[in-house]
């Protein structure tokens, strides 16, 4: 096998792959040299420096696999990857524990304005009194999203004798309880915590997740902790809750705008910043290199690698037939996410109709599992990962099949059950080639799953529909299509809108302001 090292790797991980194969190190190619070293290469190892166009794809005849130490791929393409049917696999947990520890000195700097004092003695002070500080022992640390980095972030927490509550609507409670965190909603979270860390990843629903209304809900001595991304904390916000000391302080790694140089943040006191430190030291560096390094050996070897980007090993045999029910089988779980509430726990899925008469319906259960997770997810579940996050965040998935797809050729139907609802969902492929969501929780529909869709559940009396089109209309929402379905007569509606602009917590506030109006979720497909 050859392989090459092109951006610099730690060489703990080129030491490895010098185990399968012939290792050449070149740095700094110019285009035409990497288009020439790529012509006989198996393995391609980066970072984010190579960029791995679509031409040199093209030059690498014999290419395999691709490694990237680190998460982003931006610089590789990965359209023209799969399609050659290279695999192309990274290294996302490598800087989870530097993330945390990053965190965890963040919050002893606030705690002890460590930061502030320094500044002071170097500068000719002796100001003992004014850099009074605080414990963290007993207090109380508030963790928001308890994925990779924030359940290491609560590890290091106990440690400090901390009470630990943590808020992460997907996570079961045995989970966090197993790493001795109390689950709790937002709402606690904000009023009891006294250190608020943010562990989430950047999605429609987390921006602006601290703003003028949570920081209000604060105590007066709470800090905010984010080293996530920039934007989960509205910083205009922030400044004015800084400046009027609606609370005591925060620290920010990540800024809505990088560099932050023009933001007025820079200027006050009881902030700490640092810019985009999170990731930066040797080890995550180590440890992004071993494991690239470790998976582009797994597929050299032909064993399973667990961080795979794209999807082209799948066998064509496997997805033969199967294809088309890919988008449905995503959409369905997307779906059934956004309506469902409370933590996961059991995922049924079952194949009925043509369907059943396929031995292996793995793929579709996995990108179910996919659009199931992925809008909670920073990054990286794909095809052949979803199964194991899924079973790591302790959802338990059932596969069956059926012969009875009532009036259609095919069907999937799917159960998704949390702690505190169940969510049923049905989709068929029209033609074998339109994805169609065709009752939802009871509900017959015919609705193609995209775009952006309000669901309304009302009482069912005449002028609903009206009052909710005018309450959509008044507030500049359009409606691409509507339709309305019930189980029974005189129980409830449900109404479903398909709608061209961004439904926003006030739109939604004005329709569950009709009366008669049960329940109203805004979902993004
Ligand atoms: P992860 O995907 O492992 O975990 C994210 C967690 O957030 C999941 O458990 C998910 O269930 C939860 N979540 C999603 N939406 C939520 C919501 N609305 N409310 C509460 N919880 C929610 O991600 P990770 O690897 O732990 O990364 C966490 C964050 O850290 C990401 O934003 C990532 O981009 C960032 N990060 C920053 C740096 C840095 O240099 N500062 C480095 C790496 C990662």
């Amino acid at each position: 096998m050859k392989i090459l090292v092109s951006d610099p790797l730690h060489p703990s991980g080129v030491e490895l792959l010098k185990k399968v194969g012939e290792v050449e190190v070149a740095q700094g190619l110019q285009k035409e040299q990497l288009l020439e070293k790529v012509k006989e290469i198996d393995a391609l190892l980066v970072r984010s420096e190579t960029k791995v166009t679509k031409e040199v794809i093209a030059a690498a005849k014999n290419l395999k696999v691709i490694g990237r130490a680190g998460v982003g791929v931006d610089n590789i393409d990965l359209e023209a990857a799969t399609a050659r049917g290279i695999v192309v696999v990274n290294s996302p947990e490598a800087s989870s524990i530097t993330v945390a520890e990053h965190t965890l000195g963040l919050m002893l700097s606030l705690a002890r304005k460590v930061p502030s004092a320094n500044a002071s003695l170097k500068g000719g002070k002796w100001e003992k009194k004014k850099f009074m500080g605080i414990e963290l022992r007993s207090k109380t640390l508030g963790v928001v999203g308890m994925g990779r980095i924030g359940s290491q972030v609560v590890k290091r927490a106990k440690a400090f004798e901390m009470d630990v509550l943590a808020y992460d609507p997907y996570l079961s409670e045995k989970q966090a309880r197993a790493l001795g965190a109390k689950v709790t909603d937002l709402e606690t979270v904000l009023r009891e915590a006294d250190f608020i860390s943010l562990h989430v990843p950047l999605t429609d629903k987390t921006r602006g997740l601290i703003g003028k209304e949570t920081l209000e809900k604060m105590k007066k001595t709470a800090y905010v902790i984010n080293c996530a991304r920039g934007g989960i904390v509205d910083e205009k916000a922030l400044f004015e809750a800084l400046s009027s000391g609606r609370i005591a302080g925060a620290a920010l790694d990540v800024f809505e705008k990088e560099p932050p140089l023009e933001s007025p943040l820079l200027k006050l006191e009881n902030i700490i910043l640092t810019p985009h430190l999170g990731a930066s030291t040797v080890e995550a560096q180590l440890h992004a290199s071993v494991i690239a390094c470790e998976e582009v050996a797994n597929v050299l070897q032909n064993r399973a690698a667990k961080n795979v980007v794209n999807m082209p090993v799948l066998a064509p045999e496997a997805l033969e037939g199967l294809k088309n029910f890919i988008p449905l089988a995503g959409g369905l779980g997307r779906f059934a996410i956004q309506l469902s509430k409370g933590r996961v726990g059991d995922v049924d899925v079952t194949y009925a109709g043509g369907l059943k008469d396929f031995q292996d319906l793995g793929v579709l259960t996995n990108a179910l599992l996919c659009g199931l997770l992925a809008p909670i997810l920073t990054e990286g579940i794909n095809l052949f990962n979803a199964p194991i996050i899924a079973r790591n965040r302790g959802i338990r998935v059932t596969e069956g099949k059926r012969e009875d797809s009532e009036k259609y050729q095919n069907l999937i139907d799917l159960k998704v059950r949390t702690d505190a609802w169940e969510t049923t969902i049905k989709g068929t492929l029209l033609g074998g080639e339109e994805a169609r969501i065709v009752e939802v929780e009871g509900y017959p529909l015919d609705l193609p799953p995209r775009g952006r869709i309000l669901l309304v559940r009302h009482e069912d009396r005449p002028g609903m529909i009206g009052k909710v089109a005018m309450a959509l209309g008044e507030r500049g929402i359009n409606i691409g299509s509507m339709q309305v379905g019930r189980r029974e007569v005189g129980g409830l509606q449900l109404m479903v809108l398909t709608v061209d602009q961004e439904v926003d917590q006030r739109v939604l506030e004005a329709v569950k302001g009709i009366a008669g109006v049960e329940r109203v979720q805004a979902l993004v497909m």
